[in-house]
């Protein structure tokens, strides 16, 4: 058995596996001519371009579209994505949104955002929501579920729209992460009242920073367009309509038209992107099964995991933590999703801190809003003990041959 580079032996790579930029490795000529484009054409703002169709309006078409949706909204983050999908669906002060114990801050920091307050459900040993959990987090004030496909890994949809139905809950998903994948063939995003996705640099595919709101909900979609763009609705006639009802004050979250471009030659990309990433997950998980006491996240349907992460566990989470630091030393990217923590461990959250010291959107109810550490208790198990790396379109066979090495190697040497 070789020594292990943490105990001094030579890494499996000389160089290090660099990880997650599933789009953003493949920019090429075809990004930077389309923001050459919108440059020559002097057309940086959705709402007065020259170029038509508008690169943002082609990037919503194109997405509606690839998700199976009637209406999508280009906005400037997955996180506005989010908030926007929240105040279409009309949640905010006085309400709690059921958020999964198991998801990035924004999930979480937008609820709060919104002036609602997040509820904390726990996951299954998909790390995904457990629908059987949903019931137990509501109370009269319970208005939405947020749901969380992470890692490219779908959600138990079907059983959580049964449940929101049962509990009168809108469904937001938050598909930032998992652009792409599906459950029995339906994409996520198109299962909920409205969705949010992110392409942010570590997305299936990157504008950099950028996002979009999804829905069929032609109530929703106009509350969305208006809520992002000062509250106006500019697209029917090409401005203003004002015979509108629904009036409300708004912000500004609108994509520019040099982010739409681009999502428009990376969203061309994204079957290509998926079906690779699927490709090298495959090997990696037909190579490295069979290990004692390595077990993968289980997914719930492979046809819809879009392959962007390997994710595993191990006994404990002592053994997690060496596992990763030695495959950091053979020179392969390893990390326990968000630290090994439930969401809401993170200390602005379990502490309640806003912003401003009013105590505002916790203060909106008849009991006092508590989080404990144990509230989710198998997310609070099982975080601490996922060990997973990042798949990339363009990995070459050595990349994966030099993972499957690695794990090898460490996995000899610790279980
Ligand atoms: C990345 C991410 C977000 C936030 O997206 P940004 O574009 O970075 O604002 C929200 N939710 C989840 C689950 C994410 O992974």
């Amino acid at each position: 058995m070789s020594k292990l580079a943490i105990n001094g032996g030579t890494p499996v790579r000389e160089t290090l596996l660099s990880p997650c930029w599933p789009g953003g490795r493949l920019y090429d000529e075809r990004e930077a001519q389309a923001v050459y484009d919108v440059c020559m054409a002097k057309s940086p703002n959705r709402y007065s371009t020259q170029q038509k169709p508008g690169r943002v309006k082609t990037f919503e078409k194109g997405l509606a579209e690839f998700v199976g949706v009637n209406h999508a909204l280009g906005v400037t983050s997955g996180t506005a994505a989010i908030l926007v999908a929240l105040k279409a669906a009309g949640i905010g002060p006085g309400d709690k949104v059921i958020v999964p114990a198991c998801t990035f801050l924004a999930s979480a920091g937008a609820v709060v955002c919104a002036g609602a307050v997040p509820v904390f459900c726990d996951v299954d040993d998909t790390l995904n929501l457990d629908p059987k959990k949903i019931g137990d987090v509501c109370d009269k004030y319970t208005k939405a579920i947020i749901t969380v496909p992470l890692l490219g890994n779908p959600c138990q949809m079907d059983e959580i729209m049964a449940e929101a139905k049962k509990h009168n809950l809108i469904v937001i998903e938050d598909v930032a992460q998992s652009m792409g994948a599906s459950l029995h063939g339906k994409k996520m995003g198109a299962w909920g009242d409205i969705a949010a996705f992110s392409m942010q640099m570590n997305k299936i595919i990157t504008t950099g920073d950028g996002g979009a709101v999804v829905t069929n909900h032609e109530k929703m979609y106009e509350r969305a367009v208006r809520y992002h763009d000062q509250g106006m609705f500019r697209e029917k006639e090409g401005f203003l309509t004002n015979d509108a009802t629904d009036v409300f004050i708004g912000q500004n979250y609108r994509m520019s038209e040099l982010t739409g471009a681009v999502a428009c030659v990376q969203l061309e990309r994204i079957d290509g992107i998926i079906s690779e990433m699927r490709r090298i997950k495959k090997i990696l998980k037909d190579e490295l099964s069979g290990i004692d006491g390595l077990t993968f996240k289980r997914v719930i349907d492979d046809e819809g995991d879009i392959g962007s992460a390997l994710v595993m566990f191990l006994p404990t989470k002592e053994q997690t933590q060496f596992f990763i630091k030695a495959m950091m030393a053979e020179n392969i990217v390893f990390d326990c999703q968000y630290g090994g923590r439930p969401v809401y461990m993170i200390p602005q959250i379990f502490h309640q801190k806003t912003v401003d010291a009013s105590g505002f959107p916790f203060n909106q109810f008849d009991e006092k809003i508590v989080y404990t550490e144990d509230m989710c208790p198998v997310a609070l198990d099982m975080m601490p003990r996922n060990a997973f790396t990042f798949i990339e379109p363009s990995m070459t066979d050595k990349d994966v041959e030099d993972i499957i090495k690695g794990v090898k190697k460490v996995c000899a040497e610790i279980l």
